[in-house]
């Protein structure tokens, strides 16, 4: 496969302009990557704007005012994404979740959703519709979301003292505000819901068994958390091992203060290891990113807002998908761009993080989180 790495006036990453084989690609759904897995998980930022700045995405620092976004035009229309997503649905993607930046900040998100609802699997069957987002806007949004036909939602939240959230999203927002937008995520039927905690030791892990606790009291249990080992994604947090509490000893704190038994998993790919609480209260997760790479059977694909195709959070050079929407090519040959794309990739990044043959030095500049999304 030849590649041309191209420069492009916004261009904040290395992009490849993608291949077009001369033989098509069929979309059979079967797509198998170098390592043999599939494709079944899209992952779509819709902007790589947020009202939040939490410190581990997007610290102050670098993200002030100064900060240069995509320009309006770079993003990718709602025509665009939902093209892109029906050619990846032909391919074999069942999923599609919907972040960011803060999802929720773009402009008429709900139409953008109730687009993508149309779209099916080659069986015909509806594909799972979901979304992260920080819950600030949740409280409003929830029921224009579910008429749109959002299924699901993630909401991210690091406490419930307000003070350590106020502090960890350094915008002063209110925990009560994201307790709100929950609330009114479980009245209008977004669920089951996922909250996720990402754990930094020493700022907010003496919050986990509150967290805990909380969930399991509220809602009836039905809230399912899970907690997110702080990975070293981007270049801007200036992430330390030291920083990662091991999902095991999460577990061990809260098996202290609640008994908890390992259950299975709902599907292989699946990225949490899910726990049940011994006395019927509800279910968690532990998302162990570092300390257990699950990059074997790793199926997700990730659409960066301005159209770049990503094959591991870790990357550093994306595929120009954009290039080929806004340029003459027809569906198949863009199907058979992203499956030669798909066919040709190796990445395991954390896998290698483990065996320390990952490259975490300088290098090519990895993309950050709030631009290709969780
Ligand atoms: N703004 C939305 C939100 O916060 O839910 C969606 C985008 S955010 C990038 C998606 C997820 O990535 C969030 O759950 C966030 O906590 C997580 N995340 C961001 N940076 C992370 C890091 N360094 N390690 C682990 N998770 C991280
Ligand atoms: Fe914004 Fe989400 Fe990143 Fe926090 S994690 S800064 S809410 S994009
Ligand atoms: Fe997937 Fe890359 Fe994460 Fe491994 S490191 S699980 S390949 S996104």
């Amino acid at each position: 496969m030849t590649e041309r790495v191209i420069p492009i006036a916004d261009q904040r990453y290395a992009a490849a302009l993608p291949h077009i084989p001369t033989l098509p690609i069929a979309s059979t759904g079967l797509l198998a990557d170098t390592l043999g897995r599939p494709l079944r998980d899209l992952r779509i930022s819709v902007t790589d704007r947020c009202n939040f700045r939490c410190g581990y995405c997007m610290p102050k620092e670098v993200f002030d005012k100064n900060y240069q976004f995509l320009p309006q035009g770079s993003l990718l229309s709602f025509e665009e994404i939902t093209r892109t997503a029906r050619l990846f649905a032909a391919h074999g993607v069942q999923k599609i979740r919907l972040t960011g930046g803060e999802p929720l900040l773009r402009k008429n998100i709900e139409v953008l959703i109730a687009m993508l609802s149309e779209l099916a699997t080659p069986d015909g069957e509806p594909l799972d519709l979901t979304l992260t987002t920080n819950g600030s806007l949740l409280a409003k949004k929830a029921q224009a979301l579910k008429d749109a036909g959002l299924q699901r939602v993630t909401v991210s939240l690091d406490a419930l003292d307000d003070g350590i959230f106020r502090r960890m999203n350094d915008a002063d927002f209110p925990v009560a505000d994201v307790l709100a937008g929950i609330e009114a995520a479980e009245r209008v039927g977004l669920g089951p819901i996922k909250v996720n905690m990402v754990v930094q030791r020493g700022t907010n892990d003496h919050q986990i068994v509150p967290m805990a606790q909380h969930f399991r009291e509220h809602l009836g249990g039905k809230i399912i958390l899970r907690f997110i080992e702080y990975m070293d994604v981007g270049e801007t947090n200036g992430w330390r091992m030291d920083q990662v509490l091991p999902s095991a000893q999460v577990i061990a704190r809260i098996h202290d203060a609640f008994p908890v038994r390992a259950i299975d998993a709902n599907y292989t790919g699946e990225t949490a290891e899910r726990w049940r609480y011994a006395d019927g209260r509800g279910e968690l997760g532990v998302i162990s990113s570092v300390t257990q790479a699950f990059c074997h059977d790793c199926n997700r694909a990730r659409l960066s807002t301005e159209g770049k195709l990503f094959l591991c959070l870790f990357a550093t050079q994306g595929h120009d998908l954009r290039s080929l929407l806004r340029s003459d090519y027809s569906d198949e040959q863009i199907a058979s761009a992203i499956g030669l794309i798909w066919q040709g990739r190796g990445d395991r990044y954390s896998e290698l993080r483990a065996s320390q043959q990952a490259d975490t030095g300088s290098g090519a500049k990895r993309v950050e989180m709030h631009y290709i999304g969780g």
